[in-house]
């Protein structure tokens, strides 16, 4: 027997921020981007609370210490709804801290409702059971996983992600594509996550360049901001995707980069990507008659979006150059030696980096398994 099961109630569109005003008879704790704070932003949050408190000392790729503080600020102020504002750091954190402040003596066995509002269009972690957190002296990323830090309910407002800048557009976006792909060919797979997955890479296809070409400003019209909507939505589905189904190599490997060299979680991903393709679609030559489940879903995939080949073998590389072309159109850099990473410092890093891929959970339900050398190999041509 199989199950798909989400129960985060989401609410989006323009006007959906109103849904706080249900809290307002409530102590909120708000966790929040610093950004958030600094460009006003959190205003079009707070203005519907009438009793809360922020905390806003979220940084990328949250560590272990900012869920310690967070946790000493959720036993002080004891709120009935805490709200994640911001992107993947500042949700993710706010997991850790509900996660373990919850088991504290204080916390145990009380009701707390946990909403999260994303400002960037990346993670999906407004509806995952994941959360992300960073030790800084081992230089790794830990995804913890549990069905108790889904939130109870998530927010799109596009109007929230008008102000991205373009560059932090591109990277998130790409973050959506690769959960989209890793989901859709997860051993974990089902047609249910299949559909969300697949909706969700469409869009990227559609919408990514546009998005990223969309003038940051702090308040387009519901019309010019339709792109970037679409990125919002598409970033929540492809969440619910891989909550479901899970993720795989692209992001055992990302989570270890970005531990070691802070490159942008979305941007790590994204240059991994063409390189996991093909390492899971495992094509050879082309006398090859048996394709891999892999190779036969990325084709099935090409397909459903209009570029599929005559073979399974064309229709993966249709995949591959669509992947290639967007990266292009939107400016991603294709190797780290372009992300500031030193070459003796990534070679020196490779050993640590493909040991903590190979230990890391979302391999687990890579469609091909990969061995140290395997990892190696695409460290090396990711460069
Ligand atoms: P982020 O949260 O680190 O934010 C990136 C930058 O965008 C920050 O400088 C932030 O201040 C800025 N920003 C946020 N909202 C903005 C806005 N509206 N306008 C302008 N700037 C804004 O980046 P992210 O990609 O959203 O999240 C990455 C983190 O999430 C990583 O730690 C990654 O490992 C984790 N992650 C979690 C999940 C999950 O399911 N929990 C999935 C994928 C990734």
């Amino acid at each position: 027997m199989e199950e798909f099961f989400n129960k985060t109630r989401i609410y989006f569109g323009s006007g959906s921020l109103s849904h706080l005003l249900a809290y307002q008879s409530q102590r909120c704790l708000v966790v929040a981007d610093p950004f958030l704070v600094q460009s006003g932003l959190i205003g079009r949050v707070t203005e519907q609370l009438q009793e809360f408190e922020i905390f806003d000392q979220v940084v990328p790729d949250p560590p272990l210490e900012l869920v310690v503080t967070g946790i000493q600020a959720l036993l002080a102020y004891r709120p009935q709804v805490m709200i994640a504002v911001g992107g993947g750091s500042a949700i993710d954190a706010a997991k850790a801290i509900l996660q373990f402040g919850r088991q504290t003596q204080e916390l145990k066995g009380q009701s707390l409702t946990f909403a999260a509002i994303p400002t960037t269009s990346g993670t999906g972690s407004e509806v995952t059971s994941f959360a992300v957190i960073t030790d800084p002296k081992k230089g790794v990323k830990y995804p913890l996983v549990d069905a108790a830090m889904r939130p109870d309910v998530a927010i799109l407002d596009p109007q929230l992600v008008t102000s991205v800048p373009a560059v932090i557009a591109a990277d998130t976006g790409m973050d959506v594509l690769t959960h989209g792909l890793e989901a859709y060919v997860s051993t974990k797979a089902t047609p249910f996550t299949d559909a969300l997955a697949l909706q969700a890479i469409r869009d990227v296809f559609l919408y990514l360049p546009l998005s990223v070409q969309a003038k940051a400003e702090p308040a387009l019209d519901d019309a010019k901001a339709q792109p970037r909507a679409r990125m919002h939505y598409a970033s929540c589905m492809a969440g619910l995707a891989f909550d479901a189904a899970s993720l795989g190599l692209n992001h055992a490997i990302a989570h270890n980069i970005g531990g070691k060299f802070h490159v942008p979680h979305g941007r790590a991903n994204a240059i991994l990507l063409p390189h996991v393709v093909r390492f899971n679609a495992g094509l050879s030559d082309y006398a090859q008659r048996e394709f891999s489940p892999a190779a036969r879903k990325y084709a099935e995939l090409a397909e459903m979006l209009g570029f599929g080949g005559v073979s399974v073998r064309t229709s993966v590389r249709n995949l591959l150059r669509q992947i290639d072309r967007l990266q292009q159109q939107i400016q991603m850099p294709q190797r780290f030696r372009d992300c500031g990473i030193e070459e003796t410092q990534y070679q020196a890093a490779a050993e640590a980096v493909a040991t903590g891929t190979l230990s890391d959970s979302c391999i687990a339900t890579n469609p091909r398994i990969a061995d140290r050398r395997a990892v190696a190999e695409i460290l090396k041509q990711s460069y």
